[in-house]
């Protein structure tokens, strides 16, 4: 190793460890502040929560000058500029929410050479007023942040980002770094072509999120079932439960409140000031839940988010990958929960149908959503499939998700589902599916008679199973694309093209049990807390970072990270030097907060 090399490192653990508290660099971190120190270009590709920011806070802390952090995400500087003050790092922002006086502050810092870090959207960037102010100053590094915004194809394009080009041309001597959590080839192509990254280093990172518990079911009462997990798991923690509807989103922010649980909705259907409200105490409270709608979360960056709760089926394995990846930031243990039934399914695939746009693109729709139907009912490991899916091969099952601790027994299910096909088939491919069952049980009822199917074939020959088993069976038999729901049939089902060799007796059928009722032990995930016995001292941790951050109107994992108490509580520091020891207790905190934290600890032993 050359001495040059082993300086950067010497210097970049040292920022490590005195700046964020932490011992170590994970995965490619430490090449990557490398490769910008020594002034050369990088393009990183890592999972949300994979450590992305580090990589260009250090190097702009070890070269002379500012780093110029590019980000679309508004909302998100105040919180970042915040962050990065707690620790004792001088960082500002530029943006459209400043006024006149605080716009000419920052860049007069920045002309003075007073910034470490300057958060900047491309909008402002490209004005030639701020060009010319970079001409003036010290440039330690440009930091692309969601740098595929560049892409047209993907769902964030941003005009402004195309010109971020001209930042080579302009500064040809400055590295440039671009960071995004999107994954697929062709954006990670479109990137090094828009921004002219064709000789930077491509940090390529695995996109597993190995803290996060996967859990999918589908049956019927969501909503019991919803409340079963958050009582066994999480009743102090913050989480985001995902709905299709505004309407269904108010109504479970309701029943989880009238449930005891601060539940607050979040929806395009509320006005701007009280979204930003319960946003605003999502981030700074504790155990705060969100009930919303897909419009939350771009940029939400609160890192100790333990779960994010489905009660709608999303739309494709990115949205479910992207949406269940706000859950677990930190690092700590999370999980990712879905439930859905067979309305979510004949909803999803209407909408599809109904979507604007040509066949092609109504075709591209359908592909995907039945690829996250395939998720949701296969019955191997669920990572794999997830990471299959963004081409990325694991040889073993993971043995952190549903399907690997509890594998889904199967049946063989041929003959009921020949009874359930035959059914659909006798009353005319027209009746929705507990018509259907009633038949197949020979449950009478006046429709029944009237249209005479107690007369049919099909009529009480399936005593053998539930009630409860022939609605999964259709259930699994819409997913499988045996049957379809005839939108002018509100809900009627009848027979595809894949139904006749099932029927015909060519092939057999292997399903899911249905899932029998969750009995509470059956429940445990993914837990963060402490063991039971020092719960008390956690909580009392807690409350402590909860009133300083009441005090500095901060949110409180700006103080300390949850993981970072959870440690606190396993080692009990005894003196400021131990305290400084914990991950997560850089030089500024451990100055800032080491004694109060320390007296808890005190207190805690004391009372013992
Ligand atoms: P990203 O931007 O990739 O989503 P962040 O940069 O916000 O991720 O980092 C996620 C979390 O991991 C943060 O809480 C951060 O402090 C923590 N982290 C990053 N690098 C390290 C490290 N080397 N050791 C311990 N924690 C780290
Ligand atoms: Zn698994």
């Amino acid at each position: 190793m050359s001495t040059r090399i082993k300086e950067t490192r010497q210097q970049a653990l040292e920022i490590l460890k005195s700046k964020y508290g932490y011992d170590q660099f994970r995965f490619q971190q430490e090449d990557i502040v490398q490769t910008l120190v020594n002034g050369k270009d990088a393009l990183v590709l890592m999972p949300t929560g994979g450590g992305k920011s580090l990589c260009y806070q250090i190097p702009s802390l070890i070269r002379d000058g500012v780093g110029i952090v590019i980000s679309p995400l508004i909302a998100l500087m105040q919180d970042q500029v915040n962050a990065l003050s707690a620790l004792g790092i001088r960082a500002a922002f530029l943006n459209s929410t400043l006024d006149h006086y605080e716009r000419i502050k920052v860049e007069q810092q920045l002309l003075n050479n007073q910034l470490d870090l300057l958060y900047i959207s491309p909008e402002r960037l490209n004005t030639t007023s701020f060009l010319s102010l970079l001409n003036r100053s010290t440039i330690a590094l440009f930091a692309i942040d969601e740098a595929h915004c560049v892409s047209q194809w993907g769902h964030d394009f941003r005009s402004d980002y195309m010109q971020l080009q001209q930042l080579h041309e302009r500064f040809p001597n400055v590295p440039r770094i671009a960071l995004t959590a999107t994954a697929d080839q062709r954006t990670r192509n479109e990137i090094v072509q828009q921004l002219g990254l064709q000789s930077a280093r491509v940090f390529l990172h695995s996109f597993d999120r190995p803290n996060i518990f996967y859990r999918i079911s589908e049956g019927e009462s969501n909503r019991d079932r919803l409340w079963q997990f958050i009582q066994a798991n999480h009743l102090l923690d913050a989480g985001i439960i995902y709905c299709l509807s505004r309407k269904r989103v108010d109504t479970i922010a309701d029943w989880l409140s009238k449930k005891g649980c601060v539940a607050l909705p979040y929806h395009a259907g509320m006005s701007t000031k009280q979204r930003a409200i319960n946003q605003h105490r999502f981030l700074v409270e504790e155990a705060v839940v969100i009930v919303a709608t897909i419009a939350f979360g771009m940029g939400i960056d609160k890192p100790d988010v333990r779960y994010v709760a489905h009660l709608c089926l999303p739309k494709t394995i990115e949205a479910y990958y992207q949406e269940t990846g706000r859950a677990g930031r930190d690092g700590q243990p999370a999980n990712a929960w879905l439930a859905y039934g067979m309305q979510d399914v004949i909803s999803m695939r209407q909408m599809g149908q109904q979507s604007d746009g040509n066949e092609n693109h109504k075709l591209n729709l359908h592909q995907k959503l039945e690829s996250m139907l395939g998720l949701c009912e296969q019955v191997t490991c669920r990572r794999q499939t997830l990471l299959a899916y963004f081409d990325e091969t694991r040889d073993q099952p993971c043995g952190h998700c549903d399907t690997c601790i509890n594998p889904p027994p199967t049946w063989d299910a041929t003959e009921a589902a020949r009874m359930a096909l035959s059914c659909v088939y006798r009353t005319g491919q027209r009746f929705g599916v507990s018509y259907l069952v009633d038949v197949l049980i020979g449950k009478p009822h006046d429709r029944i008679e009237h249209n005479g199917h107690d007369k049919i074939s099909t009529w009480n020959i399936g005593n053998e199973l539930s009630a409860a088993e022939w609605r999964s069976l259709y259930r699994q038999l819409l997913v499988y694309s045996y049957v379809e729901s005839d939108p002018d049939l509100h809900g009627g089902l009848k027979l595809t093209q894949l139904a006749k060799p099932l029927l015909s007796g060519g092939e057999t059928l292997m399903l899911r049990k249905v899932e029998p009722r969750i009995k509470k032990s059956g429940l445990k995930t993914a837990r963060t807390a402490p063991e039971v016995a020092d719960q008390p001292l956690f909580n009392a941790l807690r409350a402590l970072r909860k009133s300083i951050a009441d005090e500095d109107s901060i949110p409180p994992y700006v103080i300390f990270h949850d993981k970072t108490l959870v440690e606190m509580v396993s080692v009990q520091p005894t003196s400021l030097t131990e305290m400084a020891s914990i991950s997560g207790v850089g030089d500024k905190k451990l100055d800032k907060y080491g004694a109060e934290f320390l007296g808890v600890i005190r207190d805690h032993h004391a009372n013992l």
